[in-house]
């Protein structure tokens, strides 16, 4: 039966689908693209070769495979045999063995190879025979040279494949770059990481080493079409080694999530080790007293040992991480703490005793990779403003304020859309250089100088596009210049992205756009609200003139000048959820303050809990507009829907994005289609509202006039007068 399922799974003509109308025919194979593919292939041949009693008759000798490569040990009498068997049994289900990729690991004299009793003839099989290493599966195993070699030649075909990317691409696909280096070309990397440890790495390679010679192509492979040299001069040294610290970083620690080979090849490979050590031991058999010893003086197993030992030591630094964020990672908690686990590693790198066993199949790699993220995050914003360098001159540093309010869940989540086309992310190609720039920290203006609309002088231009009060103005019917300020028009984006996304969640709908919330709510006769005339909308005394004039977006009005002639205090959007017992009405109250506002400062540096990595605007925000929701009896349901303009989350906003999208528990049973279609929602709103955050970010600076030219280093908000070429 099986080797008809072969040839028949390798004879069907399987059509490829790339979307959009893009399609191949594949002639051969078994149907790639299906993950069950590789698995059915794995199963057959490997039920065949043991009902032919392979396993059994060969007992002595270790065969392992990685789907269509195969490798095996065995003692020297035994290897040719084996061989033999190999190809025989392979070519009774049509299946070939491939000469040219067939190799020979010999420890011994390969000139003489021929003369060790039981390997006559064994030039006849393959002439390839080193004693060097070998590569299976795609890792490469045996001397450092021979590994670095392999390293190298994979890193040639990375630049190799950089150039030629760059090469067929413009600066219109700046954001599919991007994506592609973050998803595909950095991603190969990890794979290589678990199992070379960092000497490698370390290597000396073109000037630097390895692994900062991968992570500089990364790097550069972004930046090309990113072109800094529109705005300003070349980024500076210590700009780009703090690129390469964000590049690595995850997303929701202020980073742009994409692989870097430097900063988390130790995690990954003592990952590896901590999760495989007790198999790979049982391979090697039972051992005698010395062997174990040399064993554990050998250098792969000290090498671990040490590497544990140092990351330990850095993790056992006082301010290594805040409490709170120690409790997250699991540092000294939990069933098996990350410190345990560096500690057994430390020992011998738990070859010793029943360590590797207490370890084995555990998701180490994942947990020491977080782990390692937040402390290099920590130290990232410790290099910004050392933490003990007082308050004033912490809350002043713009750079360490935004790079604080983009550790959160949604701030850089628009890095996900940027590959997507211009309505999708909404950002234009020109829009998605200034976002990246301004989401990786680095100034678009280096000097600082008088702002031309508000007239301060000087003013630091990465924080003054979101603070100018003059820089956003619009001309009125009766023809007056009025200015208005960032948060109105925000504000109405993230209601019109909320209607739209809301709608989407089966058991919620969307009821009402600015209700009253004396229509839905009692007043709280303990707290009554205040009359109605002195209620108007306080706390957007910035832009009350703006709700005077109806808001036209797309060619529809969304906010009309009802506001005015009511006083009383409205929320921005009413939606009824029916997956409780009672359908339960809630009102949406939306807000966005300004990371670099002076009076917000103070916020910015210290989390609500007292942890100094991390804001605590967004949750000022819902603060401020749970002491107004106090007049009324919403028992819960008057939700302060809280931002920072970096794209910091409040917790009020985050517990009622997850309570929406809920997978939801018996008594509270919901209609979703799948849980995939839930998911891919949850993901898509979040994803949206970091874009719209961040659409705004990019006004900030395009109503400061930027970009429009290049000068000498340092942008001008005019460009100077030309002179005509006659
Ligand atoms: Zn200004």
């Amino acid at each position: 039966m099986y080797p008809n399922f072969l040839i028949q799974q390798y004879s069907i003509d399987a059509e490829v689908d790339f979307g959009q109308g893009i399609k191949t025919q594949m002639k051969t194979g078994t149907q790639q693209g299906c993950k069950t593919s590789p698995h059915l292939f794995d199963a057959v041949v490997h039920s065949y070769l043991k009902d032919k009693g392979l396993f059994t008759e060969f007992a002595d000798c270790q065969i392992n495979a990685i789907h269509d490569d195969m490798i095996f040990r065995a003692p020297i009498r035994r290897a040719i045999p084996l061989f033999r068997r190999l190809v025989q049994l392979f070519a009774e289900i049509g299946l070939s063995v491939n000469e040219d990729k067939t190799q020979v690991l010999f420890r011994g004299n390969i000139a003489r190879i021929e003369e060790v009793e039981g390997l006559e003839g064994i030039k006849e099989i393959t002439s390839n025979i080193t004693g060097d290493g070998m590569v299976f599966g795609g890792i490469p195993f045996g001397n450092d040279r021979f590994i670095s070699d392999y390293v190298i030649s994979k890193v040639v075909e990375y630049e190799d494949l950089s150039n030629r990317m760059l090469a067929n691409s413009t600066g219109r696909n700046v954001g599919s770059i991007f994506s592609i280096v973050r998803f595909c070309l950095s991603a190969k990397w990890p794979y290589l990481m678990r199992s070379i440890s960092s000497h490698i790495w370390d290597t000396e390679y073109q000037g630097s080493t390895l692994g900062k010679y991968i992570d500089s192509v990364t790097l550069n492979t972004i930046l090309r079409h990113m072109d800094i040299t529109q705005y300003r001069q070349e980024l500076s040294d210590s700009e780009l080694d703090s690129l390469h610290i964000r590049m690595g970083l995850k997303l929701k620690n202020g980073g742009l999530g994409i692989h870097s080979v430097t900063d988390y090849c130790d995690s990954a490979m003592l990952g590896m080790w901590a999760t495989n050590a007790q198999d790979i031991l049982s391979l090697l058999g039972p051992l005698s007293d010395t062997e174990k010893d040399s064993l554990q003086h050998s250098r792969s197993i000290t090498h671990i040992s040490d590497t544990a030992r140092t990351m330990k030591t850095r993790f056992a630094e006082d301010n290594a991480f805040t409490p709170a964020q120690a409790m997250d990672i699991g540092l000294r908690s939990g069933k098996l703490s990350t410190m345990e686990l560096l500690t057994m590693l430390t020992k011998h790198a738990a070859t010793d005793n029943d360590d590797n066993r207490k370890l084995k199949g555990g998701k180490h790699q994942g947990k020491l990779r977080s782990a390692l993220n937040l402390y290099i995050a920590n130290r990232y914003a410790d290099s910004i403003v050392r933490p003990d360098a007082g308050v004033a001159a912490r809350k002043c540093n713009p750079y360490l304020r935004a790079f604080i309010a983009q550790r959160s869940l949604t701030a850089n989540r628009w890095l996900n859309r940027i590959h997507r086309d211009k309505r999708a992310r909404l950002l234009t190609d020109a829009d998605v250089k200034i976002a990246f720039w301004i989401t990786a920290g680095i100034n678009l203006i280096v000097v600082d100088r008088k702002c031309s609309r508000c007239k301060m002088d000087p003013v630091n231009w990465f924080e003054h596009g979101q603070v100018c009060k003059k820089s956003r103005k619009r001309r009125q019917d009766d023809n007056q210049v009025k200015y208005f300020a960032r948060s109105w028009a925000l504000h109405k984006s993230i209601q019109i992205l909320m209607n739209e996304c809301l709608a989407k969640i089966p058991d919620v709908n969307v009821t009402e756009q600015n209700p009253k919330f004396l229509d839905t709510f009692l007043a709280n006769p303990e707290n009554p609200p205040p009359p109605s005339k002195d209620s108007d909308n306080s706390d957007d005394q910035n832009h009350v003139d703006e709700e005077m004039e109806p808001r036209i977006h797309r060619g529809r009005v969304v906010a009309d000048g009802t506001l005015m002639e009511d006083k009383r205090l409205k929320s921005d959007i009413k939606i009824i959820t029916t997956f409780e017992e009672q359908p339960v009405p809630i009102l949406i109250d939306i807000t966005v303050a300004t990371t670099h506002a002076v009076s917000h400062h103070p916020h910015t540096i210290k989390g609500t809990n007292g942890d100094i990595y991390a804001s605590k605007l967004a949750d000022y925000g819902a603060h401020l507009k749970d002491k107004k929701h106090a007049h009324y009896l919403h028992d819960g349901n008057a939700i302060g829907f809280a931002f920072d303009s970096m794209g910091g989350i409040s917790k009020p906003a985050k517990d009622l994005i997850d309570h929406l999208y809920a997978r939801g528990e018996q008594e509270k049973r919901r209609r979703w289609d799948s849980e995939t279609m839930r998911v891919a929602l949850k993901k898509e709103f979040l994803d949206r509202l970091s874009m719209v955050l961040c659409i705004h970010r990019v006004y900030d600076f395009k109503f400061l006039g930027i970009p429009n030219m290049r000068a000498q280093g340092a942008q001008l908000a005019h460009p100077p007068h030309r002179t005509l070429r006659h």
